[in-house]
């Protein structure tokens, strides 16, 4: 009788809890993207520095133009001419104006910037207006944007370019951020050939190393590719204490309960402590997870889709909250309709790969035909993981479903 398999969330939680965050480094703005910030930012001046134009046109008193309209017009008389980056050298009086250009700072006296579009320049030092404007009319404050002291991107905040524009617009050319995790991976298999090797008979393409160090490096680690361990226990063994020297480590293979699978008892005798070796899940029901000499272990199945699921369901997780990414450290799950029949043996949890497709407000998910956990196929384009729980074995198209995201949907 074997004890009761954990389900996905119980296994998660475990691996999570051994967790802890790694370090942070200084990275100038231009190299920064993608990464995760290990400060809050807060501004330190107010952003625009002063008062200034929205608009191309006219800094003026908002009192002179009361009565100005399309068969009205108000003649004021243009003082200066000012682009912007300059401050004016005169003050707006009554019946004066200064041509302005956009982010050009509100001189003084002025009140208002009324549109070039609603005035005319009737000779060389008077325009004409055509439209009255109210007091602050296409004036951005001071500050309007950022104020001194606001938060503007907390600690754990994934940078992209917005982020990096605000971070610039602040002045911070270099910011801490996390340090990548570095993740040594480790494929391991008698059948498995290296990429630049003929393949016969009876043998397969490492090709579980290339799509591991993708995900790890698309989850902000770098990956480090250790050479093929041979199904032995000297090779295992040395090559997973080869692989210590990273901050993770994945395997791949090994790790179910055939002859030949020598993951498990590697790790028991360097002294591991395993957490778990299995999960209630299909694909990729064999998975160990623990501590050796400190650093997380992931010990993934062989089969292609397997090990690639393992690794967003468990590892990208642990990858995100090592680089202390503000929670959920998951991808989402949403609402689907079904674009296939889905089916399942209904004894543990199903995760099928599946496409995305958004029309009139809905998601709708169309099933990779073959869904075998060697099926690497099915994988192509799949942004979605379509989830049949336990004890269901059929779903029909048409039918609502969950479905976890696992890649970019547009
Ligand atoms: P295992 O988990 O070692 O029992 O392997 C399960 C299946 O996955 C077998 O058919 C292997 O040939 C295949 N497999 C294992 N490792 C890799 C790899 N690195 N690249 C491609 N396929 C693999
Ligand atoms: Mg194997």
């Amino acid at each position: 009788m074997t004890a009761k398999l954990l389900t996905v969330e119980e296994a998660l939680a475990k691996v999570l809890e051994q967790i802890t965050p790694l370090g942070s480094e200084r990275v100038d703005l231009l190299n920064v993207l993608g990464r995760i910030i290990r400060e809050d930012i807060t501004a330190t001046m107010d952003v625009p520095l002063t008062a200034n134009s929205a608009m191309d046109g006219y800094a003026v008193k908002a009192k002179d133009l009361e009565k100005a309209a399309t068969d009205n017009a108000v003649r004021l008389k243009v003082i200066e001419d000012l682009p912007a980056g300059y401050l004016a050298k005169s003050r707006v009086e009554t019946g004066q104006a200064i041509r302005i250009m956009t982010g050009a700072t509100i001189p003084e006296g002025a009140d208002a910037v009324v549109m070039v579009e609603v005035t005319k320049k009737s000779d060389s030092d008077f325009v004409e207006v055509f439209e009255s404007v109210k007091v602050g009319q296409h004036i951005r404050l001071r500050g309007e944007d950022l104020q001194t002291g606001d938060l503007l991107i907390k600690a754990g905040t994934k940078l992209g370019a917005a982020e990096i524009g605000v971070l610039a617009s602040v002045q911070r050319p270099f910011v801490k951020v996390a340090r990548r995790p570095i993740v040594a991976i480790l494929s391991t298999g008698d059948e498995l050939v290296e990429i630049e090797e003929p393949v016969s008979a009876g043998k397969v393409v490492n090709s579980n190393s290339y799509s591991l160090a993708a995900l790890v490096s698309a989850s902000g680690g770098v990956p480090i590719v250790q050479p093929i361990a041979r199904d032995n226990e000297e090779e295992i063994r040395s090559a997973i204490q080869a692989s210590l020297a990273a901050d993770f480590v994945v395997s791949s293979g090994g790790v179910s309960v055939g002859d030949y699978d020598y993951v498990k008892p590697v790790l028991d005798s360097l002294g591991a402590d395993l957490k778990f070796w299995r999960v209630s899940m299909k694909p990729g029901k064999p998975i160990a997870f623990g501590l050796l000499a400190g650093k997380p272990y992931f010990g993934l199945p062989g089969n292609t889709v397997s090990s690639m699921l393992s690794f967003l369901l468990f590892v990208k997780p642990a990858l995100r909250k090592a680089m202390s990414c503000l929670p959920p450290w998951t991808m989402p799950i949403i609402d689907v309709t079904l674009d296939s029949n889905a089916s399942s043996k209904g004894d543990r949890r199903t995760y099928l790969r599946a496409n995305l497709r958004y029309q009139d407000g809905r998601f709708y998910a169309r099933l990779a035909p073959r869904q075998g956990s060697g099926v690497s196929s099915s994988m192509l384009g799949a942004n979605a993981l379509v989830i049949l729980e336990e004890g269901v074995t059929a779903l029909k198209q048409g039918n609502q479903a969950k479905a976890l995201i696992i890649n970019d949907i547009f």
